[in-house]
């Protein structure tokens, strides 16, 4: 679609496509709001679908008894918001200004947008090594995945020896999860400390299918169509070794795309969009609202995307119900 579409002044504008995105147009688009929906483009970190478009299987998104993969899962939310009239613009949003209202978008491509509310779901991305095998492996589905959650309980990896890369709570987390499935599940970190909470670390140390490869990183992942093992390097010594796996999840934490909301909303130490109220999705700016992974640390499952998508559309619906908008034109500068 192109930029045409885009109104004088919008009423909703979402800037994001994953689960959060295209469930706040659904809401928004069924209460007649008319969303605008800033997709994304495919040139950047913000890719349209977000990273269930990665995924190969989800099966736990429900009503799908037999998993679905998520680029259909995506390409459905796209075309359920879009039978209810979303609009949509396959760009990337450079610049929010909430100094004026209506808020001023400005898109890649330069093109300016006035929004009287913004849904920001613009996700966030797992960190990866940036091994070339790596990646290669994690988006043909060859048993490299950032997600043990999500993945874990693929046939393929079940009675497999699985790495798992980190240090931190989620390697402890996701390391606990697979021994459920795995055969072996050996934690590589590039430290002799875990940077885990004292818990998490107890429970993967006293757990006997866990063993601990210290002081390692991971240099190189080997196999073709799948992983067939790992390379691994100490981070001491430099001595470096081979280790046979089934599987590798990468457990190294996670970046929000909120580059471009520097100094526009407030933002958590770790980057992520502050909605200060317990379920709400309100940010430090009325009428911009926050959904999805952009805002969220702490699950980032797409099913609690998609419902915080739908409360940012209820909330955004009722803050213009409720006057808001008013309120905030008096007291713009812009
Ligand atoms: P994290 O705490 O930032 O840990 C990331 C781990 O990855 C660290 O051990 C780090 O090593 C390692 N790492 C980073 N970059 C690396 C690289 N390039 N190569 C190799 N290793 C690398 O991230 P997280 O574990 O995802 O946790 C994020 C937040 O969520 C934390 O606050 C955590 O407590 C929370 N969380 C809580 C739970 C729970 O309570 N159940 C579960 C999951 C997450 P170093 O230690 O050497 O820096």
């Amino acid at each position: 679609m192109s930029d045409s579409v885009i109104r004088e002044r919008e009423t909703v504008v979402i800037v994001g496509s994953g689960p959060a995105g295209w469930t706040a147009a659904v809401y928004a688009a069924r209460a007649e709001l008319h969303p605008l929906v800033i997709e994304g483009s495919f040139s950047r970190t913000m890719i349209p679908g977000g990273q269930l478009m990665f995924t190969t299987e989800v099966e736990n998104y429900p009503g799908f008894k037999d998993g679905v993969d998520g680029q259909t899962l995506m390409l459905e939310m796209k075309a359920q918001a879009e039978r209810f009239g979303t609009r949509v613009v396959t760009e990337d949003v450079l610049e929010v200004d909430v100094h004026q209202y209506p808020f001023r978008l400005v898109t890649t491509s330069g093109q300016e947008v006035f929004a009287e509310t913004v849904i920001l779901a613009t996700g966030a991305n797992a960190n990866w090594i940036g091994l070339p095998n790596e990646e290669r492996l994690a988006q043909s589905g060859g048993g490299v995945s950032a997600c043990a959650v999500c993945d874990g309980a693929l046939p393929h990896f079940r009675e497999k020896v699985l790495v798992v890369v980190g240090g931190g709570d989620t390697a402890m987390e996701d390391a606990l999860y697979l021994t459920k499935f795995a055969k072996e599940v050996v934690i590589v970190h590039r430290r002799d400390e875990l940077r885990a909470s004292r818990i998490m670390a107890d429970r993967a140390m006293a757990n006997e299918k866990i063993r601990f490869a210290w002081n390692k990183t991971v240099v190189e992942v080997h196999g073709d169509d799948v992983i067939t093992g790992v390379r691994l390097k100490d981070t001491v010594t430099g001595e470096e070794s081979d280790l046979d796996a089934g599987g590798m999840f990468v457990a190294i934490g996670h970046s929000p795309n909120t580059e471009f909301l520097k100094g526009v909303v407030d933002l958590k130490e770790n980057g992520y969009v502050a909605t200060p109220v317990a379920w709400r999705t309100q940010t430090s700016v009325p009428g911009v609202f926050a959904a999805g992974d952009v805002m969220d640390d702490y699950y980032r499952q797409a099913v609690t995307a998609a419902g915080t998508g739908c409360m940012a559309a209820l909330e955004a619906e009722r803050w213009l119900a409720h006057g808001g908008a008013e309120v905030h034109a008096a007291s713009a500068t812009g």
